[in-house]
């Protein structure tokens, strides 16, 4: 029988917040302490649950942060004021506004309004198109750039391997396709989505398959060819009478029928989740380092 293997976040995720806490104790020679501001309008429990492990995650590094919650009511006018504010502080190296704000928020206009040179999230359009050139000083959005880390430390090859994302989002899939087609990681990359035609067969060609859909156990085992490697980026929370909060997580692959016929597959939770966080302290110190 195929054991697969269960690419680990959270002790990945560890390995890259040690590697933080070293670069952290050298620019505190230098004097800067890298600093993140989030920023929170509204109430939606999840993103309270996100936001409160991104501070609880700064304060164990030793980071300078600053949680900003704003009321659902909060003005477009007032939100980007805040971000104006944040831009111009020198104690901020990093600012996100947690995503998604209350629907009469222009969220476009907000990631616009944010410096580049302090947006951790790789959100702004001037980190967009630096990743498109791959010009190291931009910033790679956290989830692709967690879900490349956990290939990366697993040791597994993308070098001219068959690559389905699933999903465009400019939070997850096309950052995830640009890197995965990089001249650094060289795979065959094809994007589907909500209207591409026959997925299950698309995946079939699939070494890497990466599923960011938000679609619960939507890939199923009929869709992966066996031996490939499976990245789960979905978090969906599902009905469940038998847990205190009454729901559990679960992502966008089935992982139980999946699992055994995967060379490796990442596990929701405890997959890609905790990249995210980790790779948003990585491009906070980044820069705190090119801020100076
Ligand atoms: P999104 O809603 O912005 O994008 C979803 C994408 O899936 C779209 O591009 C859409 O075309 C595609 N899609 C929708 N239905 C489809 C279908 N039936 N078949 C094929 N494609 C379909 O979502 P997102 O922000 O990219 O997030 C995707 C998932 O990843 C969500 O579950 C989200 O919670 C999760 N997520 C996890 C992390 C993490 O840290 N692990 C971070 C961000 C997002």
């Amino acid at each position: 029988m195929n054991i697969p293997r269960i690419l680990d976040g959270k002790s990945v995720a560890a390995a890259v917040l040690d590697e933080c806490r070293a670069e952290v104790a050298a620019l505190a020679e230098k004097g800067i302490v890298p600093g993140l501001a989030v920023v929170l309008v509204g109430e939606d429990p999840a993103s309270q649950v996100y936001v409160g492990s991104k501070t609880r995650t700064c304060a164990e590094l030793g980071f300078h942060s600053r949680k900003i919650e704003l009321p659902a009511a909060t003005t477009q006018d007032e939100l980007l004021k805040v971000v104006r504010d944040l831009n111009a502080d020198p104690a901020i190296h990093g600012i996100l506004v947690q995503s998604p704000p209350p629907a009469h928020i222009d969220e476009e206009a907000v990631i616009r309004a944010i410096d580049p040179r302090k947006d951790v999230d790789g959100f702004h359009p001037e980190n967009v198109a630096k990743l498109a050139l791959e010009d190291p000083t931009g910033f790679v959005p956290c989830t692709p750039a967690g879900c490349m880390k956990l290939l990366e430390v697993a040791g597994i090859s993308t070098q001219g391997a068959e690559a389905v994302v699933i999903g465009r989002s400019m939070i997850v899939g096309k950052p995830m396709a640009l890197l995965l087609v990089s001249k650094k990681s060289n795979a065959t990359v094809t994007i589907a989505h909500s209207r591409s035609k026959d997925l299950p067969a698309i995946c079939r060609r699939a070494d890497i398959v990466v599923a960011a859909v938000g679609r619960p156990e939507m890939v199923k085992a009929d869709w992966v060819k066996p031996g490939a490697v499976v990245i789960d980026v979905g978090i969906n929370r599902v009905e469940d009478a038998s847990k205190k909060s009454g729901y559990r997580l679960t992502g966008d692959v089935a992982y139980a029928e999946v699992a055994p016929l995967c060379s490796a597959i990442t596990p929701v939770p405890g997959g890609v989740g905790p990249m995210t966080i980790a790779m948003l302290m990585k491009n906070t110190l980044q820069a705190a380092r090119q801020l100076g």
